[in-house]
């Protein structure tokens, strides 16, 4: 059962910079960032010193409740850092949507339950993938999927479900997506971001055109508001468990995972770092994402935050 577990990090100093009520100035009294800025510009954060970083957690494909999910949650819980879970709405079952409903009345700043697609697959050309929204499904298709996948979790998860962010299977959305999630009152989409030059360059280009896809590829508006004026976008940066295009897993050790950190941050103001719990479950990959974390949390320059405090208002736009 879950909440006899878990250490009590609220005395630690890295959960002061985490806890908006404790940061020096910056924070507006709901507890997100104050933001200044117009919707389409960049957004700077009020109140984040030089050289500080704001870092934020996705972990992604939850739906039963595992060790190695447990392994993820009671570490972020013992390091004070915030996550938000992604839940796939097709694969909750009973039991694990009962210990998620207990962990937020435990730990309601520290976890968030949003939605990850419905089902997580789709059939491609013949192909079975576990993309759900590429290949230009039909509005009414793709609102029928998402509706149905919010309702299942609103329904199992009761208040414990919070229907702002969504984040697509795989990335991948097009124009109909996100005029579904404005229409069914999501806010914050949540996908990945790159910051190599060439992929800064391709983002600024299609951003100036208004466009979330440029020659078949992503045109990332993080922390920004999206073309679909109701959505804002953040974005990972970081991808944990990355898997390779010809498949297989590339294994990052703490130092891989750091160094990747130190460029995006130097391009971002808010790094976002995706995990993906079910591949947490050996002694070696329990322990990188152990050390990955806790140097975070050891890091004077790093604060930490939810998703939604970096989303830009969208009364701005
Ligand atoms: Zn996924």
């Amino acid at each position: 059962m879950v909440g006899g577990g878990w250490a009590d990090a609220a005395g630690r100093a890295h959960v002061a910079r985490a806890n908006g009520s404790a940061a020096p100035g910056g924070w507006a009294a709901g507890g997100r960032l104050g933001l200044a800025g117009t919707g389409t510009g960049t957004q700077e954060i009020a109140g984040i010193g030089m050289g500080e970083t704001i870092v934020f957690f996705r972990d992604d494909d939850v739906g039963e409740w595992t060790p190695a999910l447990r392994f993820h949650v009671d570490l972020l819980l013992e390091l004070g850092i915030s996550c938000h879970y992604l839940v796939v709405p097709s694969y909750l079952d009973a039991g694990c949507a009962a210990t998620l409903r207990d962990l937020k009345q435990a730990h309601s700043a520290l976890v968030h339950f949003n939605q990850h697609g419905h089902t997580h697959e789709q059939i491609l050309d013949g192909v079975a993938v576990y993309s759900e929204f590429a290949g230009g499904r039909p509005y009414a298709d793709q609102r029928d999927a998402i509706e149905r996948g919010r309702d299942r979790l609103a329904g199992m998860l009761a208040e414990a479900f919070e229907g702002d962010v969504f984040t697509p299977p795989c990335h991948k959305y097009d124009g109909n997506t996100l005029r579904v999630l404005g229409d069914l009152g999501f806010d914050t989409l949540s996908a990945g971001v790159r910051v190599d030059p060439a992929s800064r360059v391709y983002y600024t280009v299609g951003r100036a055109l208004g466009r979330i896809e440029l020659l078949g590829k992503r045109v990332s508006y993080h922390r920004r508001v999206m073309p679909e004026r109701r959505l804002a976008e953040v974005s990972v940066a970081i991808d944990v468990h990355e898997d390779q295009d010809a498949g297989g897993r590339i294994e990052k050790d703490a130092s891989r995972l750091w160094a990747e950190f130190e460029t995006a941050r130097q391009h971002l103001d808010a790094v976002g770092i995706m995990t993906h719990h079910q591949v947490c479950d050996t002694p070696e990959r329990q322990k990188t994402l152990r050390d990955f974390t806790t140097r975070l949390a050891e890091d004077p320059s790093v604060r930490f935050a939810d998703l939604l405090d970096l989303a830009p208002s969208r009364s701005a736009a």
